[in-house]
């Protein structure tokens, strides 16, 4: 794949990110559900149109994500939820126009604006409240958001009087609540946790007479990026768990749990496969200069993250730690720091594991650099997704 498509090469296989959907559709076989996958974690278009074809509905953050469903899985728009609290005037008219499942709302200025574009089409709009349920998730302070001073979702003690007022709109219909509470959580008990409260509120607003249809529980779960040699991530029980948690936390309520997976579907099913253009020595260190740099996978410098980042064809010989680091001008282009790793030369080709998710999705051309292709590899079928950028596709939308 290299020698044809060339490095740096984001590839993922399509057949593990099915197995992982399947998981969470076997896991909540016993309740109506629908999985619905987080588009920002990598939104390619074959991507979406691969999980739409299993059954995916899928949670969007932008009118953008929208279109690219519209392009990719027009079919699957009735099972889209739109998140996010800077929702435009212009995105909530496409997403009414388009038809899909419910806004997840994010505060009562965005409900008040809802209900007036819905009043204008004379269609009544789907609306869950995104509440927040104030408790903590144990995970990277940029990606936590389930506390009551982050700038996500409502306070829930204030959810229960704004259903009551939105019943009296003609335009809102109350479809479900949700809630998000973070990412790359790796316990299962803080979302069960969440749900309670969620559930909670449901019981609450029966008594109101307003009776909800859906319950989602966001995403966030996460997966396992320090594996050690050797050993495996058991996939199936930690979704088994996660089901579990989130179900008994819903036990006795007829409602349709929504789940928001973005991480996990797609995080393992994706490598960046860059080459070594030097190993170079200053004093005691030895640098690893790769041609995938911060701007193809960003993750290392926005949030210190670890990933595993294995020599294709290992040389023998000893591991000994080395930086391995792009060729963008900034300290924070690394990819691992006094990292043991086996003695590579120049020309060798590494992959750096995990990248399936927030990897293409946050790319830049930071220092003009074209961002990678990809590649979707299913069964013994190898597909170009999406070919290199050019020079010229970067300059396009310049004026001189
Ligand atoms: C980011 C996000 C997700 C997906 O999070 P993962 O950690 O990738 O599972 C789901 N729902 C909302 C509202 C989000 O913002």
């Amino acid at each position: 794949m290299a020698e044809r498509f060339q490095t740096p090469l984001y590839v993922y296989s399509a057949d593990q990110m099915i197995e992982r959907l399947g998981l969470f559709q076997q896991a909540l076989a016993n309740r109506r559900h629908l999985v619905c996958y987080a588009v920002k974690a990598n939104s390619a278009l074959a991507i979406l149109k691969v999980l739409a074809e299993h059954g995916a509905g899928f949670d969007i953050v932008s009118g953008g994500e929208l279109a690219r469903l519209q392009a990719a899985a027009p079919e699957a728009v009735g099972r889209v939820v739109f998140s996010g609290a800077g929702k435009t005037i212009d995105e909530i008219d496409q997403a009414l126009e388009a038809g899909i499942l419910a806004f997840n709302v994010e505060s009562e200025a965005e409900l008040g604006l809802l209900a007036s574009r819905a009043a204008r089409r004379k269609r009544k709009a789907r609306f869950s409240l995104r509440v927040n349920p104030d408790v903590f998730a144990e995970t990277h302070p940029y990606i936590s958001t389930g506390l009551r001073e982050h700038k996500f979702g409502i306070d829930i003690r204030q959810a229960r009087r704004i259903y009551v007022e939105a019943a009296r709109s003609r335009w809102l219909a109350a479809h479900g609540v949700s809630v998000h509470i973070g990412s790359q959580i790796r316990s299962a008990e803080p979302f069960g946790a969440a749900v309670a409260r969620v559930a909670k509120l449901v019981r609450e607003l029966e008594k109101d007479g307003i009776r909800l249809k859906t319950v989602d529980a966001g995403g966030g779960l996460g997966i396992n990026y320090h594996l050690g040699e050797g050993e495996s991530f058991d996939a199936q029980s930690v979704v088994g768990e996660y089901a579990r948690a989130v179900e008994n936390a819903l036990t006795g309520l007829d409602v349709t749990l929504l789940l928001e997976p973005g991480r996990f579907l797609v995080a393992q099913a994706g490598v960046l496969l860059a080459r070594v253009l030097y190993v170079k020595r200053n004093g005691k260190k030895t640098f690893v200069v790769t041609d995938a740099a911060m701007n193809d996978l960003i993750r290392p410098a926005l949030y210190e993250a670890f990933h595993q980042i294995v020599p294709v064809a290992p040389r023998p010989g000893r591991a000994a730690p080395v930086d391995i680091v792009g060729p963008v001008c900034e300290t924070g282009d690394f990819f691992a720091r006094d990292r043991k790793f086996q003695p590579v030369e120049p020309g060798d080709l590494v992959a750096i594991l995990d990248a399936g998710a927030y990897g293409m999705a946050q790319s830049s051309n930071y220092n003009t650099r074209p961002r990678p292709a990809e590649v979707l590899v299913r069964g013994a079928e190898l597909k170009l997704i999406r070919r290199r950028e050019t020079i010229a596709d970067l300059f396009a939308p310049e004026i001189l």
